[in-house]
């Protein structure tokens, strides 16, 4: 049925895109790269959320998650469009692991759509994406982050600043630490080198995931230190359950 589909709409409309995920022509819409087959198996985050974090909860409504209570982040408000989960999890390891900068530039297109008319991003003066160490960067041929805060930067028409803030220390992967451990590794990995750029100015850092927060909180306060007046944080995806960092 897909095939036929497909083949249908190659015969018509030819000058439609291509969806970056699973390769099937669509009419394009809000300026995204996915088709809507594949917009909605994303789990794109919709019931209540921890008012700081945007982690989802399983609770009936909006309020502060576990961690938020219990420790403080850098960051004053933190933001994700989607759970990292199913096919979310499939897309952003592609898109780190699998040499495609295109579906990393795609899944921005996500962010830029969900940013239009979000008030909490009004304020935002400058972007910075998380960095990759320079050790990182040159296995890996791209900063998945820079990417993805491509389309957000040219819908919000902010300056993407990628120059300013830099990774000086080699992390090793998050995923197999404990808590603790991420968090040590995460301490003093960054480096503000232009201290002008981020001075008095609303920053809002991007990410493809935010697990622990950790990561962030460090590069929020480093660009803090570099004087920034205040630090917002957006990913593409959030870790899921409370339960997980809880471990
Ligand atoms: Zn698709
Ligand atoms: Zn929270």
């Amino acid at each position: 049925m897909w095939k036929i589909r497909r083949q249908i709409l190659d015969l018509f409309f030819p000058e439609f895109p291509r969806c970056v995920w699973c390769g099937e022509r669509y009419q394009p819409y809000y300026g995204l790269a996915f088709c809507r087959r594949c917009l909605n198996r994303m789990p794109l985050i919709t019931g209540p959320v921890c008012l700081r974090c945007n982690r989802p909860l399983r609770g009936e409504r909006n309020d502060l998650c576990e961690q938020c209570r219990l420790e403080v982040l850098f960051y004053e408000q933190g933001m994700a469009v989607a759970v990292y989960d199913g096919l979310m999890r499939e897309l952003l390891h592609a898109a780190k692991y699998h040499f495609r900068p295109d579906l990393a530039r795609g899944l921005g297109t996500l962010l830029a759509a969900w940013a239009e008319n979000e008030k909490r991003l009004e304020p935002v003066e400058v972007i910075i994406p998380i960095p990759l160490h320079a050790q990182k960067l040159m296995t890996r041929g791209y900063n998945q982050a820079e990417l993805m805060a491509e389309p957000l930067a040219s819908v919000l028409r902010r300056p993407l600043l990628t120059e300013v803030l830099h990774r000086v220390k080699p992390t090793q992967s998050q995923s197999k630490l404990s808590r603790q451990e991420r968090k040590a590794n995460a301490e003093n990995a960054f480096l503000v080198t232009d201290c002008a750029a981020v001075a008095g100015k609303k920053v809002l850092l991007v990410d493809d995931i935010c697990t622990t927060g950790y990561t962030l909180s460090a590069a929020a306060r480093s660009v803090l230190l570099a004087g920034a007046d205040s630090v917002r944080a957006l990913t593409v995806a959030v870790g899921v359950l409370e339960e997980e960092w809880l471990r």
